[in-house]
Order: structure tokens, then sequence, then C-alpha cells
């Protein structure tokens, strides 16, 4: 009887060993599943300067893609000196006719087709450049303190 009584008192003991083992008041800590135990996430942020778009307004056409033609001065057209009297207003001592004795006369400029414009140099007319801050990648990750195990890199099994 008095054997019995030894046996399951020892077993009673090892029953509650066991289950204040599982129980909260004797909690393990383990390397926490979100961060992988480094206590910190990385979190993308976008970047400031483009919004996440990795493009800036190009700086020297301020986004449209076109320049000011500098060899008309963006007037898209050009005096030039008259090839029928190479600039001196007279042909055979008469007034020039091709230029009314001007000695020059205005061209459509070549450089912009007469438009006044020209493709940004800089940006090749997209109007956007690379962003400078992100190199492109419209933001960058940054080490953030983990959420689940607030930045231990522990948590409570
Ligand atoms: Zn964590
Ligand atoms: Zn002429
Ligand atoms: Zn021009
Ligand atoms: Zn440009
Ligand atoms: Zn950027």
């Amino acid at each position: 009887m008095r054997r019995i009584f030894i046996v399951m008192s020892a077993a009673a003991v090892l029953i509650t060993a066991g289950l204040f083992q599982a129980g909260p008041a004797m909690a393990e800590t383990v390397n926490c599943g979100n961060c992988a135990g480094n206590g910190q996430v990385e979190e993308w942020k976008d970047c400031v300067k483009c919004g996440g778009t990795g493009n800036v307004s190009c700086i020297r056409c301020n986004g449209s893609g076109n320049e000011r033609c500098g060899m008309c001065m963006g007037s898209g057209s050009m005096d030039v000196q008259c090839r029928e009297c190479y600039g001196t207003g007279r042909v055979n001592d008469e007034i020039c006719g091709s230029c009314d004795g001007r000695g020059k006369v205005t061209e459509s400029c070549n450089e912009c087709s007469g438009t006044g414009n020209k493709i940004c140099g800089r940006c090749g007319g997209t109007g956007q450049e690379t962003c400078t801050m992100c190199n492109g990648q419209g933001g960058k990750n940054w080490k953030v303190p983990c959420q689940e195990c607030g930045g231990t890199g522990r948590v409570e099994r």
C-alpha cells in the first residue's frame, strides 16, 4: 500500500513538472521568427526626393524634354549672309533682289528645324533623369526594430 503511494507521488511530480515547463511562468525564449533573431527587419521606404519613381524632372529642361536652341536663341530662325550678293546687298551695282539690299536673309534654323527647341541634351528628350538620392531605385531598405520582438531578437516560445 505504502509502495503504491510513493510511485503515485513520483508520477504526480513528473506530471506537475511537465505542466510547469509548458506553462507561461517558465517561458523559454527563442529566436524571433520575424527577424531571425536580429532584432531588426528591413523596411522599404520610398525615396523622399522622387517619391518612389526613381526618376526626377530633368534639371536642364525642367521635365519638358526640350531645351532652347542655342543656335537661334529659340527664335527658330537666323540671319545668314545672302548667297546672291555675298553679303554686300548689291549685285551688278543694283540692289540685290534676294535680300532687298540687306546683305543677309532670314532662314529657318537648321539646328532646330525652325522650332526654336532642341531635344534636351541632358535627358535625351525624356524630361526625366535618374534620381541621385536613390540611384534610380525609388527607395531603399532601412533597418527598423522588429515589431514582433521589440528589437530584442527573442520571443517567448
Ligand atoms: Zn523580431
Ligand atoms: Zn543679297
Ligand atoms: Zn534653332
Ligand atoms: Zn532634359
Ligand atoms: Zn529617388
